[in-house]
């Protein structure tokens, strides 16, 4: 994931110890390529899984999700923020903590959309202290679907959601891991956890 880090040295921006903003080419502008080859990464490292759908989190979590669904040949579903018109019935829906924020908001999937038979492979951009995961695992398994695991694009290794994930058993794979974001720098993980 070569490419994954150069951008995120060249156009990331550290904004505290413990928040880097990459609106450049993943939360805001997308770069199709970059998310081509991070979807074409996921499909490899699930492969065999027998995964039958992905599900993310909006906004930022569509883009790498997709090119990964496309790849793996599965559709994409991905949880809802906010409430929405045509969203209004058998749903599963999740609380999901933000540290930055200090609020809690419901995540919701139409229940339509996932069953029992389902192998989920679930799809984020950052992986922090692990709320949003969380969230997205409770669906799942309000579901009574499988979890395949998890694909996390940057994982800050420095909080403890990866931690708290792996000591479930639950099988985590992250892009690029950032040990550190102090004083201004990226200091990336050598090797990338699994
Ligand atoms: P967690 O739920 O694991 O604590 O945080 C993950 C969610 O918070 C991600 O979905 C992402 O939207 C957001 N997030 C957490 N840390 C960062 C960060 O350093 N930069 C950006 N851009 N988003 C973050």
């Amino acid at each position: 994931m070569n490419l994954l880090k150069q951008k995120i040295v060249t156009e990331g921006k550290v904004l505290s110890d413990s928040v880097l903003k990459v609106d450049g080419f993943l939360n805001h502008q997308v770069d199709p390529v970059l998310m081509q080859e991070l979807g074409e990464e996921f499909a490899s490292r699930f492969a065999g899984e027998g995964v039958t759908k992905i599900v993310t989190l909006e906004s930022s979590g569509i883009a790498p999700s997709v090119m990964a669904g496309l790849s793996m040949g599965v559709p994409v579903l991905f949880a809802r923020k906010r409430k929405s018109l045509t969203l209004t019935d058998h749903l599963y829906t999740a609380g999901v903590y933000s540290y930055t924020k200090n609020e809690t908001n419901d995540i919701s999937v139409s229940a339509d959309y996932l069953s029992s038979d389902d192998v989920i492979l679930v799809i984020d951009d950052f992986l922090a202290n692990g709320q949003a995961a969380d969230g997205l695992i409770s669906i799942v398994e309000q579901a009574g679907a499988s979890l395949a695991g998890i694909g996390i694009v940057i994982e800050k290794g420095f909080q403890n959601g990866g931690d708290v994930l792996r000591g479930r058993g639950i099988r985590v794979e992250s892009l690029a891991v950032i040990d550190s974001l102090a004083d201004g720098n990226v200091t990336f993980h050598t090797k990338e956890a699994s």
